[in-house]
């Protein structure tokens, strides 16, 4: 009996500790609710829509180009042109800019990250999950370089469309758990609505490409 006991008060700390380790939830205080679902579906569409762009982008963009002042500013314009289209909200009401960015959120020089004062926690967490993709090739690029350059710059444009691609896809990602984890998918406004079309131009981003230009239609989900 004794044994038994003693075996027991091993076993029962192991079963506990194990069934804490798989049903805490993921996000034990999850960060949005019902009331966030408006400002997390324009999160949504803005990531369909650059997602698409960059990736189609990339076919335009030369392999060797490099990330630079310039080129980094044609690939964001063209990503704006694409976020802009007519008839297409994506900006988030009241999300603002962080300090010195026109974004809401932004990962500096030295890889740590700036976010808009007036972002909710629920619109930070989903911005930090975007953001935490930046942050990480940064910080792989400072134990390298020491980060003379902006980390950007040490990716090709290509390279660094599809990196910028990944962290929308890291942050839907995020956005899907997070409202799985919360039973978010059942708030109000949550019915899928039609997809709406959206046109982006596509354009080379330096001389050296060429000229070629075509607009292209595709749908994303409201
Ligand atoms: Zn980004």
């Amino acid at each position: 009996m004794t044994s038994l006991l003693s075996k027991m008060s091993t076993v029962i700390p192991a079963v506990l500790l194990l069934a804490s380790v798989i049903f805490i939830p993921v996000y034990a205080a999850a960060p949005c609710s019902c009331a966030d679902i408006s400002n997390i579906k324009h999160r949504i569409e803005e990531a369909q829509v650059a997602i698409h762009t960059l990736e189609t982008q990339i076919g335009f963009i030369d392999p060797v180009t490099p990330t630079r002042e310039d080129t980094y500013a044609g690939l964001q314009g063209l990503l704006q042109a694409a976020l802009n289209t007519a008839n297409y909200q994506t900006s988030a009401p009241g999300l603002g800019t962080a300090p010195g960015q026109r974004g809401p959120a932004a990962t500096l020089g030295d890889c740590s990250m700036v976010f808009s004062a007036s972002a909710s926690p629920c619109m930070l967490a989903v911005l930090k999950a975007h953001e935490q993709v930046h942050a990480d090739e940064c910080n792989r690029w400072k134990s390298v370089w020491n980060l003379i350059t902006p980390w950007q710059y040490n990716l090709t444009l290509a390279q660094f469309a599809r990196h910028e691609a990944s962290s929308y896809r890291a942050e839907l990602i995020y956005i899907d758990t997070m409202m799985q984890a919360a039973g978010l998918y059942s708030c109000p406004g949550m019915a899928p609505s039609p997809p709406v079309a959206v046109a982006i131009e596509l354009k080379p981003i330096t001389e050296s490409i060429g000229n070629a230009s075509l607009m292209e239609e595709f749908e994303v989900m409201r």
